[in-house]
């Protein structure tokens, strides 16, 4: 079976709803996964490595923090944005992950909540990858219900003084920074955000073994005890849960993008397969009704996702998103591209369990997306409580 090379999906003329300008970030970050990426990503999702030589050339197209403003950062508008992730993660999940943490997560929220001086620090040598970062928020107890969380930082004289775990940390052992979430005990228990410096003593990043799952993303339990930091590392403008579900958005919103590649990788990949392999009287797989409709249902599905996060985009430049908007779209997006993995490796038979193609390492790296910055269920939640007024947590 000759080599399948990505073709790029557009049933309806969905190009023609996107400027010029998008299209270009587009198509620019399409070539750089396919010359850069996909050549090495079977290597590194068999031997569970990061790869790492990316992050330099990533951070020179301007991929990190891409929709801030300002400290040297891309500026690019939420479409554009947005057509980025899917392209990374046409190439592999942990690779857009590792962006998204990078930049939705840490960038994000230093520029939101932090102060000028915090900013000059992180900002410029982030956006170039110089200085890597990851954001804790979960815990090993507390994943759904991050309100719960047991990580608490004492104020003490002109320091914070922090304790506690958190678990399943993105970039964990490879940040120079962390965005950590704890409560603060002198002020009611409320939660606010820290940089946390990595090196400092007591602190431990330990990474997960054993995924069958984001095999290319770094993912880690950290550990925090007694890590002083100074007064000058809160985030002064975080003020509570909602700040770091303000990160979270950001992040769904490209999750919901990136999906959309996943799906459109899986997709052409069983359709390419289908047309050129051939069962029962030389026909190809493809000339079958049962066939066919597999394909039907991914185009659809493939189809309507990109419409949906393409209005997502648009309210989101006009500054009309919702949050409940964001949800939907990464609920629905993440699913949808999970079946379409599961369809494609179906109709590639033995052949799509194999990594000589793309598809069950999509479809074991959607499984963390599925589940990860807020489950299918929570979302389904979220939609449930903005459509009836009803909290069904
Ligand atoms: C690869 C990977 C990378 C990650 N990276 C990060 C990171 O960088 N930073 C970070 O902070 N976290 C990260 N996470 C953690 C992720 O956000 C959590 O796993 C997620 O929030 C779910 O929490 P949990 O795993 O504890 O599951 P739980 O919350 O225990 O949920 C288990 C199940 O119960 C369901 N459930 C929970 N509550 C309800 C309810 N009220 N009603 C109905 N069903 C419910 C869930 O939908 C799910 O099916 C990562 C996770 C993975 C897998």
């Amino acid at each position: 079976m000759p080599a399948i090379k990505f073709r790029g999906v557009d049933f309806i003329q969905f190009d023609s709803l996107l400027t010029e300008e998008e299209r270009l970030v587009r198509d620019t970050t399409r070539q750089f996964i396919e010359d850069n990426l996909v050549p090495i990503i079977e290597e590194c999702n068999r031997a569970g490595r990061f790869p790492r030589e990316l992050v330099k050339p990533m951070g020179d197209l301007g991929f990190f923090g891409a929709s801030l403003k300002g400290y040297g950062c891309a500026g690019m508008g939420n479409v554009e944005y947005g057509l980025m992730t899917q392209e990374l993660e046409r190439g592999d999940s942990g690779v857009r992950s590792f962006v998204s943490v990078q930049s939705a997560l840490v960038m994000y929220p230093i520029y939101a909540f932090g102060n000028e001086e915090q900013k000059q620090t992180w900002l410029p040598a982030m956006q170039k990858g110089e200085k890597l970062g990851c954001f804790g928020l979960t815990e090993p107890g507390f994943g759904s219900n991050p309100g719960g969380m047991r990580t608490r930082a004492r104020k003490i004289g002109n320091e914070y003084v922090l304790n506690g775990e958190k678990m399943w940390i993105t970039s964990g052992s490879i940040a120079d920074v962390a965005v950590i979430w704890a409560k603060v005990e002198n002020e009611n228990d409320k939660i606010r955000g820290f940089l946390v410096e990595t090196d400092r003593p007591g602190f431990k990043a330990d990474d997960v073994h054993g995924k069958w799952s984001l095999r290319a993303s770094v993912t880690s339990g950290l550990s925090m005890q007694d890590v002083h930091i100074p007064e000058a590392n809160l985030l002064p403008k975080s003020d509570g849960l909602k700040s770091p579900l303000m990160c979270l958005n950001q992040a769904r919103y490209g999750i919901a993008w990136g999906a959309v590649g996943a799906a459109m990788a899986c997709y052409d990949c069983a359709l390419q397969y289908s047309i050129l392999r051939k069962q029962w009287r030389d026909q190809p797989i493809a000339s079958h009704q049962l066939v066919q409709d597999k394909l039907t249902w991914m185009i659809s599905e493939i189809t309507k996702a990109q419409l949906l996060v393409l209005q997502v985009g648009r309210l989101k430049d006009a500054g009309k998103v919702e949050h409940q908007h964001i949800s939907m779209a990464k609920r629905n997006n993440v699913w949808m591209a999970l079946e379409c993995a599961r369809i494609s490796r179906d109709i590639l038979g033995a052949n799509g369990i194999a990594d000589d193609y793309p598809i069950m390492r999509h479809m074991m790296n959607l499984e963390s997306v599925k589940t990860y910055e807020g489950t299918h269920d929570v979302h389904s939640l979220i939609i449930g409580q903005s459509v009836t007024g009803i909290d069904a947590f």
